[in-house]
């Protein structure tokens, strides 16, 4: 960046946008400063970084001077289908599986609200400075739906829909047909289109590698969650706890599984045959051992990270810290996400000033841990971005080339990295 490129690179207007400072993935770039910029089709072209307040050539300013510009953020995992269920109070004193049969239950369920609900989260990522989502478009009652894929890609925002299925017990091969049904239908142009087996309680090993070879045969990518709670790995581990109940409650539970769970694994290594053969985007991986990070090291899985969900459930009580950092230390790329609404507090939904956005969660964590503010803006951007299989240049800020969007947080120029995590500022997207 230090090197302006030519001015005859400019075949537009360009604008100079003044701020306090100017941050990405790499740390506090200039402060006081700003960014020469001219709008792109797919973004905004960086021309340079800006020292003080050089007018820089420019053809019009926009003055931000009490703000701080970073990258459009990556909100790597979230249900904006959700949305429209609002924030709920944390569960009190029901375990993991009651509060997963209440989201079934107040999912919507048909074309029309689904995409009002989906339209809604686009608004509240929008409003949170997100430019990039990996959105679950969850499974309904009639199976796998396009209809959160479709909404996304007439949104302005970028990123990927995850089409989500159960196949469990008894029902494994009817509900596979229902998503091969579902990525058929889709047609030839599956841009923005991803796969999410739901969890390993909820879809079997076999069903797991038949994703896989789905997803190499349309070449989409793949998340699932993973490793999010204890009564996962009780599953996993032993084929009992609240998991087991459920599913034989259900009627879905067949003796057969145990060919599969019930073999003492954890979790990760329990998907370990299909992590090895593609790379996996995790949810949570809230319960994560040594070897289960090594398991994610070696096969190139990226995990997110969802800090006010681990929160909300409690899971630092029962299953300990979240190991993000450690996972990093050792080569695990580590993003953001928010999960969906329903974890988030309540004013997360105000209709003037709600937002979904990873910097609320990334300020969690440089107030509880400390994390420095530039490993902070990897996280929130171009770590969602490799995750997703994007191109995570155009989530930093580098001369002669397009970033995604700009977004300003009101912050002073003395420590504006300090000021943007350690705040509680709303993130606004630049439009120039
Ligand atoms: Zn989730």
């Amino acid at each position: 960046m230090k090197d302006p490129p030519p001015r005859t690179n400019a075949s537009g207007p360009t604008t100079l946008i003044r701020a306090s400072g100017v941050a990405d993935e790499r740390g506090l770039l200039v402060a006081p400063g700003g960014l020469l910029v001219e709008k792109a089709p797919d973004g905004m072209l960086v021309h340079q970084l800006v020292e003080g307040h050089a007018q820089a050539g420019a053809d019009r300013v926009v003055d931000l001077r009490d703000h701080i510009l970073v990258p459009g953020m990556v909100n790597a995992h979230c249900h904006l289908d959700l949305t429209s269920v609002g924030p709920l109070a944390r569960p009190q004193g029901e375990d993991f599986a009651d509060w997963l049969q209440k989201v079934r239950a107040n999912r919507p369920q048909d074309d029309g609200t689904i995409a009002a609900s989906v339209r809604r989260g686009v608004e509240l990522s929008l409003a949170g400075g997100v430019v990039a989502v990996g959105d679950i478009a969850g499974c309904v009652q009639s199976g796998p739906t396009l209809t959160p894929w479709r909404t996304l890609r007439q949104s302005p925002l970028e990123g990927i829909s995850f089409v989500e299925f159960f196949a469990f017990g008894r029902s494994v091969e009817a509900r596979l047909q229902l998503v091969e049904r579902a990525l058929q239908r889709a047609g030839e142009d599956r841009t923005m289109l991803g796969l999410q087996p739901h969890a390993p309680y909820s879809v079997n090993l076999p069903a797991y590698q038949r994703a896989t070879e789905l997803a190499e045969r349309w070449n989409l990518p793949v998340c699932t969650h993973l490793a999010e709670s204890v009564d996962e790995r009780l599953f996993v581990a032993d084929a009992a706890g609240p998991q087991r109940t459920l599913l034989e409650s259900l009627g879905i539970w067949d003796e057969d599984e145990l060919a599969h769970v019930g073999r003492g694994r954890h979790p990760v290594e329990h998907l370990e045959p299909v992590l090895s053969r593609r790379r996996w985007m995790l949810a949570h991986v809230n319960d994560c051992p040594d070897d289960a990070i090594q398991t994610l090291a070696r096969t190139g899985a990226s995990v997110v990270y969802c800090p006010r969900a681990h929160r909300y459930f409690g899971f630092g009580a029962s299953i300990g810290p979240h190991r993000y950092r450690v996972m990093m230390e050792r080569g695990v790329c580590v993003c953001l996400g928010t999960d969906s609404i329903i974890n988030l507090p309540r004013e997360a939904d105000d209709p003037r000033r709600g937002r979904m956005s990873v910097l609320d969660e990334a300020r969690v964590l440089y107030r509880e841990d400390g994390v420095a503010g530039s490993t902070l803006l990897a996280m929130m951007t171009t770590n969602g971005a490799r995750a997703l299989g994007m191109d995570a240049s155009r989530y930093r800020f580098e001369s002669g080339r397009a970033v995604a969007g700009v977004v300003a947080v009101r912050s002073g120029h003395v420590d504006p990295l300090s000021e943007l995590f350690g705040g509680g500022e709303a993130p606004v997207r630049v439009v120039v």
